[in-house]
């Protein structure tokens, strides 16, 4: 029984918002029944994207609606708003939401009053200026860059298949990926994997007419498997002809011409940058406390530093890692970390509201799986090391267990058993970003789509 009726404000529909929302509403089932508890999550998207599905999404063998989760559906005791806080007064306990309906109506933002507050508005790519990264570069957080890199890689297939000019051809056939983290690896090994399947379609694009480029700053990959394992997974990806560049840094993709720090210069229509996450810039617009990194000062029970009232988690806290042997260590962004901060999270805002003790979090990072393709992988988990084919089962098993919903397990298993049964898909639907084109054109209209790029370079 809580003392008076509380509202929680969670921002953020991701890992952290998403779970803690939807432990919140069953452990204060009866307080949320009696009126007493009122739970709102503000996020931009109807949906939770599992983020670790991206890689397998963009290479085809999951489709894009498993790789979400509905939170109407998850979330039904809670009131769910598509939305973003724009701006958080904590001393006023006020949040400034805009949604559709404001962007629509010119009122600005509404301002919405709570009592707790769970901010959890995750990370966004890590830029740098590099010259022509912000008109060319391709980002890999969401399941429309997913889906989107997936129509773009075919696109380039069937381009250079078409063309008669060298050049079109090879920056066609050219893919540079940014940054050696799970979300590089993972989505070159996936997409490298499904286009050379793809191949066997072409009549004149062979396997080895592409260049897979992995461009690192330092001088590993996939540092959470640890070192042996990302030296495995370089030599794998370098069998597979993938040009792995350590301890180099893409200097500009201007033109569309991807310019290395050690002097390589590959004209390309494809550069993806996964080179590290930032945390969300609407932390600046809130009057909690940031480190030097931009992420909101945690203590190890989640709670936002000399700060009553507010919690935080997952990519956008930094959070007291205290299993750590040296002192000062933060919690890294990622899934794992996430996934259980935001079930300490919820469990120390009930204690609160019951007026219990807080719990710490701690957890020791347990290693990690990662996926190089259909069949590959690479794995250093609880000190075990696994590679190739176990490797890859694992990977598969462990996020099969983790994607959230039941619903979702057995739809994504689905379609892993359809896929082991039928041929890979490998048709583009990249028409679906421009679903009035057809019917402008029949109207007589112009069509308001995107010119297609200028593949020569000059879009
Ligand atoms: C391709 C890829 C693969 C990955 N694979 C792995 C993996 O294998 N293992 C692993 O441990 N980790 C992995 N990660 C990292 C992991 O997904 C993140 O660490 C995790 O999602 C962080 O959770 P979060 O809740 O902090 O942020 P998110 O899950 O990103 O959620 C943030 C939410 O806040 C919303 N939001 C943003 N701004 C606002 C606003 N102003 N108002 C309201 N809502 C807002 C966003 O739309 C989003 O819904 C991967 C990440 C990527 C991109």
């Amino acid at each position: 029984m809580v003392k008076e009726r509380a509202r929680i404000l969670v921002v953020g529909g991701g890992y952290v918002g998403m779970y803690t929302a939807l432990r919140l509403q069953r452990r204060l089932k009866r307080e949320l029944e009696r009126g007493e508890v009122e739970i709102t999550v503000v996020t931009p998207d109807p949906y939770m994207t599992y983020q670790p599905f991206l890689p397998e999404a963009a290479a085809g063998a999951i489709s894009p609606r498993h790789v979400v989760v509905p939170l109407r559906r998850v979330l039904d005791r809670c009131r769910v708003v598509i939305g973003e806080a724009t701006a958080i007064d904590h001393a006023k306990r006020t949040a400034t939401i805009t949604t559709l309906a404001t962007e629509e109506e010119g009122t600005g933002g509404q301002l919405l009053t709570y009592d707790e507050l769970v901010l959890a508005p995750g990370s966004v790519s890590r830029t740098l200026p590099v010259p022509g990264l912000a008109d060319h570069g391709i980002g890999f957080k969401t399941v429309e860059e997913a889906i989107g890199l997936r129509n773009h890689v075919i696109e380039q297939m069937d381009i250079a298949s078409s063309t008669r000019d060298p050049a079109i051809r090879d920056a066609a056939l050219t893919f540079v990926f940014v940054g050696g983290g799970f979300a590089g690896v993972e989505a070159l090994g996936e997409l490298e994997d499904m286009a050379r399947y793809a191949t066997r379609y072409y009549h004149n694009v062979q396997p080895e007419d592409m260049k897979w480029i992995l461009v690192e700053a330092s001088d590993r990959i996939l540092p959470e498997v640890g070192e042996e394992m990302g030296r495995y997974a370089v030599t794998e990806l370098r069998r597979r002809n993938i040009d792995v560049r350590l301890q180099t840094r893409l200097e500009s993709c201007a033109d569309r011409v991807a310019v290395l720090s050690d002097g390589a210069r590959f004209p390309t229509r494809t550069v993806v940058w996964t080179a590290g996450v930032k945390p969300h810039p609407v932390l600046a617009a809130t009057d909690l406390p940031r480190n030097d990194r931009g992420r909101l000062k945690c203590t190890a029970e989640l709670a936002v530093e000399g700060a009553t009232h507010a919690w935080a988690a997952g990519d956008a806290a930094a959070v007291p890692d205290v299993t750590a042997a040296e002192p000062g260590r933060e919690c890294a962004p990622n899934a794992q970390h996430a996934l259980r901060q935001a079930k300490v999270l919820a469990d120390n805002i009930v204690h609160t509201l019951r007026a219990e003790p807080l719990q710490t979090y701690e957890h020791a990072y347990a290693g990690s799986v990662a996926s190089l393709g259909l069949h590959k992988g690479v794995a250093h988990v609880y000190g075990r090391k696994l590679k190739g084919y176990p490797a890859w089962f694992m990977h598969r098993a462990y996020h099969l267990s983790r994607v959230p919903t039941f619903n979702r397990k057995a739809r994504v298993l689905a379609e892993w058993t359809l896929a082991g049964l039928f041929k890979r898909e490998i048709v583009s639907l990249g028409s679906l970003e421009h679903p009035r084109a057809e019917f402008e054109l029949a109207a007589g209209g112009k069509p308001s789509q995107d010119p297609p790029v200028n593949p020569k370079g000059s879009s």
